[in-house]
């Protein structure tokens, strides 16, 4: 099969095509024939070698498939050949305590699939039957390529963590991203208001236009501050979402009402930051770390996505052999929405 892979850790041009042999799917796998693959951050970090993780080799990167079961390993009998799926982007073990109860990304075991496992920047890729879900046809497989990472990440950063209420206002930071993208829809979904921040005007007015956000403020032109103050009569927001890091962060704390609650996903502006405790206690702010979601959340973000509620957005498809081509375009950040490889056979049928 052809895939996207990296032999050692580097620039863009370690991204290579290669011919590499078609998976077999062991007791209790499957192999799903990918249709599309969504890209994230994460294949930008595993490339670049910025964890001190060991990835198998040579690495096919990709957490975001949509595809067909092309076969089935032994033990397996639920699943039909030619079935519409996506595969579960986190992985737990299925046995532990925190599997048993339902949070498996705290699952000691916890693997984020074309990470720690080979991924979906390939023609096939091999997983465990039970991360497997069907699909429908109400979207296609690029739209299907676009959910589950991203709306996994913002369902658990609302809903579990800051438990969002109706009627509060939610701070999204990067509106572009895909978590950006995704929050924004899920808060509207919550009955929130929103507030979007990027550094692109561009990105700010797609916000507006396409997703119905109330109010901008671009942050690198504006002050902050004063401007969401402005926006919430000088209350703060309720919840703000960060998949940014330390850039936004002292702003962030700034922007929260008491009792506000600040979640972050990422760090893509540096890994340290400063705190002053005084904050925390006095406005009693809750600070709260995501990493991918629970399971369960993710069924519920299909089910969303089946229904209509919930739009994944395809920002751009790329071929397979466009792979580096692809990853540039989320490296300069002029994604809003998903990047996603699409593979030749979905053009065949
Ligand atoms: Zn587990």
């Amino acid at each position: 099969m052809k895939a996207a892979v990296f032999e050692e850790a580097g620039d863009l041009e370690k991204l290579v095509i290669r011919d590499l042999p078609d998976p077999t799917p062991g007791p209790g796998q499957v192999l799903v024939q990918v249709k599309a693959c969504a890209l994230n951050h994460l294949d930008l970090w595993a490339r670049r070698g910025a964890f001190n993780i060991a990835l198998p080799m040579p690495h096919i990167s990709g957490s975001d498939v949509c595809g067909i079961v092309a076969a089935l390993g032994e033990g397996v009998h639920d699943w039909t050949l030619g079935e519409r799926v996506i595969i579960a982007p986190g992985q737990g073990c299925g046995q532990c305590e925190a599997c048993r109860a339902g949070h498996d990304s705290y699952c000691d075991q916890y693997k984020i699939f074309g990470f720690q496992t080979q991924g979906g920047y390939a023609e096939f890729a091999v997983t465990e039957a039970r991360h497997l879900i069907r699909v429908s046809r109400n979207l296609s497989y690029e739209e299907w390529a676009a959910v589950p990472l991203t709306f996994l990440t913002a369902y658990h950063m609302l809903f579990s963590l800051a438990r969002l209420q109706p009627g509060e206002t939610v701070l999204v930071h990067a509106c572009g991203s895909g978590v950006g993208v995704a929050a924004i829809q899920l808060a509207h979904l919550g009955g929130a208001c929103v507030i979007a921040t990027s550094a692109s005007d561009h990105k700010l007015r797609r916000a507006q236009r396409e997703l119905g956000v109330e109010n901008v403020v671009n942050y690198d032109r504006e002050n902050v501050v004063k401007h969401v103050m402005h926006l919430t009569n000088g209350r703060g927001v309720d919840v703000v979402i960060d998949p940014v890091g330390p850039a936004v962060w002292e702003d962030s704390l700034a922007i929260l009402r008491r009792g506000g609650r600040l979640v972050n996903c990422a760090a893509t502006t540096g890994m340290e930051t400063k705190i002053s405790v005084r904050t925390l206690y006095a406005r009693q702010i809750s600070l709260m770390g995501s990493y991918m979601g629970f399971r369960y959340e993710l069924d519920k973000v299909v089910r969303l996505a089946e229904c209509g509620k919930i739009r994944p957005i395809v920002d751009k498809t790329y071929r397979l052999e466009e792979a580096r081509l692809a990853q540039e375009r989320m490296e300069n950040r002029e994604n809003f929405g998903k990047i996603v490889l699409v593979m030749n056979s979905n053009f065949e049928s």
